[in-house]
């Protein structure tokens, strides 16, 4: 079973009737390099970059987090590398940052929310992003977007930034994105307006189930609610894959869902681009895909859409992969 995982470490991802879909990894400093190149990732979907944050006694400068930036993107070659902007609050919280106590932090003042607020330390980490660009294949990510107008102000800061360092003859490249993180149902909602304006979308299924069931992903007498496979949540995603792909633009999903073999038949169905997960799981998962055909879990898509309960939908897959043997 190791060997034949071994094998699939430098082959592309691909299902059973040969579609292409990208297995990246998500990572949280660049010391995990090793075991996302060791597993055979296509990319890094998810890079947290709250670590440079936590755990000391003042601001990353905006050297620091450049040579961080500059070295995973240098790792990685041309394979593409997803940088989420400062996700802190809710649990995360910041020594040199003091933040008022907040009655729901989940709800409060965390992530896009606090950078908007806080303009030096979003521009700072954009600057570090921008001049790390020239290095690699750059996708800029902003975390916990709900509106509309927060991407377009965080994208305006971006553009802002960008003008800055070229005008003091600092390289930028020119083909970087910028996309958000649906992981809000306001978000999920309006994916079809957001679609027209981000280069791309990937889904963080960890705050978005919790947002959509009202169950804290951390409180586990709440915990039967919190329900990957509920229809609720699949629609959700669906919505924000149709969106995508009706503007042209990639999606992928970055939560722990995008790992889960229940979970991997389905997206596939639904188009999903890219999965992004832990480095362990991608092995596991190239050989589900390679098992799984496109035209097969997409005839599924509709029944499973028309689902009542999570429990149903597990059942359902669970049958369909019994019954190929996977
Ligand atoms: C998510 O919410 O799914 C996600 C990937 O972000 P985090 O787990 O860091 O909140
Ligand atoms: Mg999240």
């Amino acid at each position: 079973q190791r060997t034949e995982l071994a094998k699939l470490v430098h082959e592309k991802t691909v299902t059973a009737d040969n579609h292409h879909v990208e297995l990246a990894a998500n990572i949280g400093s660049p010391n995990d390099l090793a075991g996302v190149l060791a597993n055979g990732a296509e990319g890094v979907g998810l890079f947290r970059t709250e670590f440079l944050y936590m755990g000391r006694e003042n601001f990353p400068t905006e050297e620091e987090q450049f040579l961080a930036y500059k070295q995973v993107l240098e790792q990685m070659g041309e394979k593409p590398v997803v940088i989420r902007t400062l996700d802190i609050g809710g649990d995360k919280q910041l020594s040199y940052l003091p933040m008022p106590e907040e009655m729901n932090p989940f709800l409060g003042f965390r992530a896009i929310r606090l950078c908007l607020d806080n303009q030096e330390l979003f521009r700072t980490q954009l600057r570090a992003l921008l001049r790390a660009s020239v290095y690699g294949n750059l996708k800029i990510m902003f975390p916990m977007i709900a509106t509309l107008e927060e991407f377009r102000q965080a994208k305006q800061i971006l553009e802002e930034e960008k003008k800055g360092l070229q005008e003091k003859g600092v390289a930028v490249s020119d083909r970087y994105e910028a996309g958000i993180m649906i992981e809000i149902p306001a978000a999920a909602m309006m994916a079809d307006q957001f679609a027209r304006e981000v280069d791309f979308f990937s889904i963080g299924t960890n705050d978005l189930i919790q947002y959509t069931m009202a169950a804290d992903r951390m409180n586990e007498r709440v915990s039967y609610l919190y329900q990957p496979y509920h229809p609720a949540v699949l629609r959700l995603i669906y919505n924000v894959i149709k969106a995508a792909h009706a503007n042209g633009k990639w999606v992928g999903m970055c939560g722990e869902m995008a790992g889960d073999s229940i979970a991997i038949p389905i997206l596939l169905g639904f188009g999903l681009d890219e999965f992004s997960m832990s480095a362990g799981s991608i092995l596991p998962a190239r050989q589900q895909v390679s098992r799984l055909s496109l035209e097969e879990v997409t005839k599924h898509t509709e029944a499973i859409l028309s689902m009542s309960t999570s429990e149903q939908v597990e059942a359902f897959v669970k049958s369909v992969l019994d019954k190929k043997d996977i």
